[in-house]
């Protein structure tokens, strides 16, 4: 049986990978700090014999004998990345550093989770994985930024200078079910603040555009980019003429964030809420928008869930909470 190693297994995308891995017949050792994970993601998985959770700070070293390693410990939205922006970039380097070193000792593969905000706010759209980027290295996104920066870089040279076998998924804004509701991300706070029937919250004048990826069509291009054979991956991104192997994951559908608000309202009718405007906090990015050629020819994948129906998916989910939470 192969076993599988989860960091930031009870988070939002950790919790949903693990489930999967564990239908795909894995053994799953998820490990996390909680900070912005709960264990109430992992409750469904915590039955199964095969599913353990370890309470540990990846910027520590962990060892074990794992044959895949999915690296995903890290704060992922502003604003928790910014609440302790030290922490942040620690969970993203020596988060990264500690699995390299453990893949390097034991020969396990490494997936790591990248983010579209490596491209900063992108001077090419759509953004292809050879852009550069344009990054603020002093602003409050930084600590973000530039940590997921680092740790590619770590990456490539661990895979150049020690030949570990690492791939690195450059993931744009994926919503879902289990997205923790103070996170303060755009689909989380719309549909909450729908639901409560409280304004709608839209940063500067809302023409700033997202894509949105709902989190099964993510799980299942990181599943099949980690079963492909390293030399395939090997040559695939030899031709390609890229330092590492990486590609992007994401819903190359574009929505400006009023668009995104509207499509909310339209799916909870009954709800009183008004669109306000809020300042725009600094260095949010223009525009954003995956090519996903690369991800479409290496894993014939490509996104399968349109808006509608994954933000319906995710409505379901934050309204049996609603109910919950009113009925304790
Ligand atoms: P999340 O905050 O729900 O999950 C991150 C998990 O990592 C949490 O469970 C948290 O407690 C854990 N964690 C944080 N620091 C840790 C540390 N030092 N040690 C151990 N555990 C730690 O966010 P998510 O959306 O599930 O994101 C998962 C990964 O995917 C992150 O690395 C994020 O950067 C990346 N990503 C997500 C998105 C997205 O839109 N959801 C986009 C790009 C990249
Ligand atoms: N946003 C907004 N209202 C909110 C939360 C976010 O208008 O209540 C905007 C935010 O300014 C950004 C976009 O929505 O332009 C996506 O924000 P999110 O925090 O979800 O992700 P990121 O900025 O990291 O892409």
């Amino acid at each position: 049986m192969k076993k599988a190693l989860v960091t930031g297994g009870a988070g939002f995308l950790g919790s949903h990978l693990s489930a999967r891995l564990l239908a795909d017949g894995y053994e799953v050792t998820a490990v996390d700090n909680l900070f912005t994970g709960t264990k109430e993601n992992i409750y469904p998985l915590l039955g199964n014999p095969r599913f353990s959770f370890v309470l540990h700070d990846v910027t520590q070293p962990f060892w074990g004998q794992f044959d895949e390693i999915y690296n995903l410990a890290c704060p992922a939205s502003p604003v928790h990345y910014q609440h302790n922006p030290v922490e942040t970039l620690k969970s993203s380097v020596l988060g990264m550093m500690n699995m390299l070193d453990l893949a390097l000792k034991t020969k396990a593969k490494v997936l790591h989770t990248s983010t579209s905000e490596v491209y900063g706010d992108p001077l090419v759209h759509p953004q292809v994985e050879s852009y550069w980027g344009n990054v603020n290295t002093i602003g409050v996104r930084s600590c973000y930024d530039e940590g997921k920066r680092c740790a590619e870089t770590l990456a490539a040279d661990y895979r150049r200078a020690h030949g570990v076998d690492v791939r690195l998924v450059r993931i744009f804004n994926t919503y879902g079910p289990n997205m923790h509701p103070e996170d303060g991300r755009v689909i989380s706070n719309f549909i909450l603040q729908a639901l409560r029937n409280e304004d709608i919250t839209i940063y500067g004048d809302g023409s700033q555009t997202r894509s949105f990826q709902y989190c099964d069509d993510l799980v299942e291009a990181m599943r099949r980019y980690m079963e492909l054979p390293r030399g395939k991956v090997d040559a695939f991104f030899a031709a390609k003429n890229l330092g590492a192997p990486v590609i992007n994951t994401g819903n190359p559908g574009e929505y400006t964030v009023r668009q995104l608000a509207e499509e909310t309202l339209k799916l909870i009718p009954e709800s009183k809420s008004k669109l306000v405007s809020r300042p725009l906090p600094a260095d949010d990015p223009r525009r954003r928008r995956p090519d996903i050629s690369l991800a479409k020819e290496l894993l014939g994948w490509e996104p399968k869930v349109p808006l509608a129906e994954g933000l319906a998916k995710t409505i379901d989910y934050f309204r049996a909470r609603e109910k919950s939470a009113a009925g304790r």
